[in-house]
């Protein structure tokens, strides 16, 4: 049995071939497309995996996609993150290839992943948060996946972590974690940060200046022992982080919690030292575990075939509705 894994990301999007057991055999990127209609991305696809299953018959399709979605017309009806905003996934997809497709969030297709084939296997109360350019999480309880009414249950990169905050995030709302925390916006919440305070410092220099300061200049900054990203990253970001996570063990009480993302991996003791030191402060329960994916760029091609090889519960009524497309 092979099964494809879609992975729709903001930018990116992977398509891989699965084998049953959850290893990828061949994958491939492409760009988002910057211009086109509704029909556009999905069109991307189909040739995508057109590009990678060659002769081979498949399966089943398993999709994880930016959102928000509407599970039920199987499409992503307004994407605040990708250029073209109202884009089709599950009908062209199946009209094409006439097999079974399952379509849900990225972080929920990961969660999932880990729970089929990874670091979360058989875990039943379990937690993948992406911590990269956004903030999303993917959740399980007692071995039952979350969805919800449309697919975009627990969208946690929006809960408020401080309410005195005056960033604004991107879906206007104030003081949210992922306003705060996501590597999108710590460029905006570190000049935020440096309002009367001074440094010797060279990132302080520059926003003095006005210059633009990304991401990853100040995590590299730290590590270069700079006097402003210490203290932004050491007393400000990992409190935001610790805040948020403890709202997630507070909310789920899980047993491991996951971390994915670029800004995560890429900075692991980093986070797993900061997290540690402020969690408590913020936590009701007993701590979940927190471990690093080891699935790397593939955790969305992986989540995606698990979705289809292991199909969740909690999206069976949604697969059966798609069947209509198969006729
Ligand atoms: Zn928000």
């Amino acid at each position: 049995m092979v099964y494809v894994g879609v992975d729709v990301g903001a930018t990116y999007i992977r398509v891989g071939l699965v084998d049953e057991g959850g290893n990828v055999i061949s994958r491939v990127k492409v760009r988002q497309p910057t211009t086109g209609d509704e029909n556009t991305v999905a069109a991307i696809i189909i040739d995508a995996i057109k590009d990678i299953v060659r002769t081979s018959a498949i399966d089943g399709i398993g999709i994880g996609s930016i959102g928000p979605l509407d599970l039920k017309a199987g499409i992503v009806p307004l994407a605040p993150n990708a250029p073209i905003k109202r884009f089709k996934l599950v009908e062209p997809i199946i009209r094409e290839f006439k097999v079974p497709v399952v379509l849900g969030n990225d972080a929920m297709a990961a969660v999932w992943g880990e729970y089929v084939f990874g670091i979360g296997r058989g875990i039943k109360n379990l937690v993948y948060i992406t911590l990269s350019t956004g903030i999303g999480a993917g959740v399980i309880v007692d071995g039952h996946l979350l969805v919800g009414k449309d697919g975009n249950a627990h969208e946690i990169g929006h809960t408020v972590v401080d309410i005195n905050s005056e960033v604004q995030c991107g879906c206007g709302g104030y003081g949210h974690w992922e306003a705060l925390g996501s590597g999108a916006n710590i460029p905006r919440v570190i000049k935020e940060f440096v309002k009367g305070r001074v440094y010797r410092s060279r990132i302080y220099d520059k926003l003095l200046k006005g210059d633009f300061v990304s991401t990853e200049e100040i995590f590299q900054a730290y590590y270069d022992g700079d006097e402003l990203a210490k203290d932004f990253i050491d007393n400000f970001l990992m409190k935001i982080h610790a805040a948020g996570l403890a709202t997630v063990m507070n909310a789920y009480d899980p047993e491991l919690i996951i971390l994915g993302g670029s800004m995560a991996l890429n900075n692991r003791e980093l986070f797993r030292k900061g997290i540690e030191k402020y969690l408590r402060r913020y936590l009701a329960v007993r701590p979940a575990r927190i471990e690093f994916t080891n699935f790397g760029d593939d955790v969305g091609i992986i989540g995606g075939a698990a979705l289809v090889i292991k199909v969740p519960d909690s999206l069976r009524d949604f697969v059966d509705g798609y069947r209509k497309y198969l006729g």
